[in-house]
């Protein structure tokens, strides 16, 4: 069993892969599905816990360079896994409970050849790595997939008026960073989540991004329900709530959440600090938030 808190490396797609194994092997309640494939062919991992009937989404490395809230999904699943076996109460939260009624599925990483990108280079994947190699420039920071798109821009969310911004931010081509491609959902990684919540009706979402310690819960008409589980999250982490800068407003995926299935969604900035967040932050981040995670299964 891979202990996640004595984790001192990244989670690659290897080290995910075999978190995730020790997970299951060790929890047979916990189930695990793979919702899909990115680019290059690296599976895009649900994990389940509890009932099937509207569950909530945890959903977190939307971009290559935030790889650091995978690990808290991790951190976050393997604790409920072991409250929700022991019947134990964290936080003050009755997992088992809590979970019976409404289950929870987490998705430790929808940008699986991003982070490989921000680890590796442009080698890690062999068949864009002309394309990873013109775009990036020397940059250090990779937060698109291995095409050169956001995928939290590729969601089918006011995308007219984000290609507009990104037009005026002069943002034409694929790129590290913002590029949201040629249309909504032309991108495998975002049809995976777009797929599962047409199939799951969740309860509500969380996305997991960094860094800033900062929670937006806003999109045009904000169900009340975001404005509460936000509300929830920051006054337990101590994150504020904000509201992004324009050219990170549409085309994201809690956007999507809000504004076409009409499910109550959060973004939350974890850490602080210059992006890729140094592994020495997992930890005391992760206490930082702990409780917000798990209180916010009941909201
Ligand atoms: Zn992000």
């Amino acid at each position: 069993m891979i202990n996640i808190n004595t984790y001192n490396a990244a989670p690659d797609a290897y080290l995910r892969a075999a978190a995730i194994k020790n997970l299951c092997e060790k929890y047979n309640f916990l189930r695990q599905n793979v919702i899909g494939r990115s680019l290059c062919g690296r599976n895009i991992h649900a994990l389940t816990i509890g009932s099937r009937k509207n569950p909530v989404l945890y959903a977190a490395t939307f971009h290559g360079a935030e790889w650091i809230n995978t690990l808290f999904m991790l951190r976050f699943t393997e604790e409920v896994c072991a409250a929700y076996e022991a019947k134990s109460c964290p936080e003050g939260v009755d997992v088992h409970k809590a979970l019976q009624r409404r289950g929870l599925t987490v998705i430790p990483c929808v940008n699986p050849d991003g982070v490989e990108i921000q680890l590796r280079g442009s080698r890690s994947c062999v068949k864009y790595k002309r394309l990873i190699d013109s775009v990036s420039d020397g940059a250090d920071i990779w937060q698109a997939n291995a095409r050169g798109v956001d995928l939290n821009h590729n969601f089918n969310a006011g995308f007219r008026e984000l290609k507009r911004l990104e037009r005026a931010n002069n943002i034409t081509s694929p790129s590290p960073t913002r590029y949201g491609g040629e249309r909504p959902f032309s991108e495998p990684e975002t049809i995976a989540l777009r797929n599962l919540c047409l199939t799951n009706r969740f309860s509500f979402a969380i996305a997991f991004h960094s860094q800033g310690r900062e929670v937006y819960c806003a999109y045009k008409n904000t169900p009340e329900r975001s404005v509460l589980l936000g509300e929830t999250f920051a006054s337990l982490s101590g994150y504020k709530i904000a509201v992004p800068e324009k050219l990170a407003t549409g085309g994201g995926f809690k956007d999507w959440m809000i504004g076409y299935m009409r499910t109550p969604a959060i973004t939350v900035e974890t850490g602080k600090g210059k992006n890729p967040l140094p592994l020495s932050v997992f930890l005391p981040e992760y206490e930082r938030i702990r409780k917000a995670m798990f209180r916010c299964l009941l909201v």
